[in-house]
């Protein structure tokens, strides 16, 4: 694979690919940004920790710097995730490049995103529910966006945003170019590419929806009564950052309590939580304060948190596919790491279900 310097990008997005030490581009960047760049249509089936938000921001960047009139919408399903494209972009749109970007997501206030439209921001990064209150005010807000990019589309629609993605599609321009990611392609998936996507070039690494490689899985089986004792020990016999999920909110505090009780540097993060609090146990996390982080599936989607190097299923996820989402948090950007699935006797059908995928 070629270096990232034969492309022939601009000076000044080279330079920060420069800074942030991308040298050669991943499988999925080889193979989509040639696609996006000819301006296509594209429809990419990329596994979590692949490098598919290079993927599309940096043709994102490069056709706005060339097409000065036109703007980019990119949805994410979570606020988290549209968080780590915002810091992206922004880093890689740099102080030289000037494309001026906004963070519309749920949980923030209103008031100040509205304010930050008024500065006519060249790039959206948004939530489609939040994105769909913006456009009441503002009918005319993607009138000029030239590309839309959906990122995790499987996601998007388990959540429940198919009604919000229809109203938004209403409101963009019939020409534009767009680039749609999927971990997983069922029916539901192939049916919005075709609202959405025209013509579509179909890229993919590996095969879809298997874990990535050098994730060592395991399972121990036992009792829900069983997992708490278990739980412990596996925390004493590992080394590291910990993520472990847990199937609900309630269960997720509850079992964080538990494990502060016996000493451990504990946050966690789910649905019902704070804008700020989710941040905070992220941030902490990321830095080292928290060695442990238990989450619900729908909070920790989309986390990009190098070094991570165990997920613990502490209960199994509702939909089989999560499981390949979970385990994806470890294990990235090239490095081990292991997951653990504590099964009982209950889960022995989702279990099957998921081996099934793996
Ligand atoms: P993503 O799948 O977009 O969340 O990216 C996963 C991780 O890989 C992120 O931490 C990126 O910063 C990193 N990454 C993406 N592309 C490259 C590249 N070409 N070289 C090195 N690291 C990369």
């Amino acid at each position: 694979m070629s270096n990232f310097d034969s492309y022939g990008f601009p000076p000044s997005i080279s330079k920060e690919l420069h800074k942030l030490g991308f040298v050669k581009p991943t499988p999925i960047q080889a193979q989509a940004i040639p696609v996006a760049l000819s301006g296509r249509d594209m429809m990419g089936m990329a596994q979590t920790g692949t490098g598919k938000t290079a993927a599309f921001a940096l043709p994102m960047l490069i056709r706005l710097m060339s097409h000065p009139q036109q703007t980019a919408l990119v949805l994410a399903p979570t606020r988290e995730l549209a968080m780590q494209i915002h810091a992206f972009v922004k880093q890689l749109s740099g102080k030289n490049i000037n494309l001026h970007s906004a963070l519309l997501i749920g949980g923030a206030s209103m008031h100040n995103q509205t304010r930050e439209l008024r500065q006519r921001p060249r790039i959206l990064i948004a939530t489609p529910g939040r994105l769909v209150d913006h456009l009441r005010s503002q009918p005319k807000l993607l009138q000029n966006a030239g590309i839309l990019v959906l990122d995790e589309a499987d996601r998007m629609l388990d959540m429940g945003f198919l009604p919000q993605l229809k109203v938004i599609l209403r409101n963009l321009p019939k020409v534009r170019q767009t680039m749609m990611f999927s971990a997983t392609f069922p029916n539901a998936i192939k049916n919005l590419a075709a609202q959405f996507l025209n013509k579509p070039a179909e890229v993919a690494v590996g095969e879809p929806s298997r874990p990535v490689q050098k994730i060592e899985q395991a399972i121990i089986e036992t009792t829900q009564k069983g997992k708490n004792d278990i739980l412990l020990d596996e925390l004493n016999a590992r080394q590291g950052p910990v993520l472990i999920f847990t199937r609900t909110k309630h269960r997720t505090d509850r079992l964080s309590r538990y494990l502060e009780s016996y000493g451990y540097n504990v946050t966690r993060i789910h649905g019902n939580r704070t804008q700020a609090q989710r941040r905070n146990a992220i941030e902490g996390f990321r830095s080292g304060e928290f060695r442990i982080l238990v989450a619900t599936d729908i909070a920790a989607r989309g986390l990009d948190i190098d070094g991570i190097a165990h997920v613990i299923n502490y209960d199994l996820p509702q939909v089989p596919e999560d499981y390949i989402h979970r385990i994806g948090r470890t294990a990235r950007n090239g490095k081990a790491g292991q997951a653990l699935c504590l099964l009982t006797p209950e889960d022995r059908g989702m279990w099957k279900a998921i081996s099934r995928l793996n």
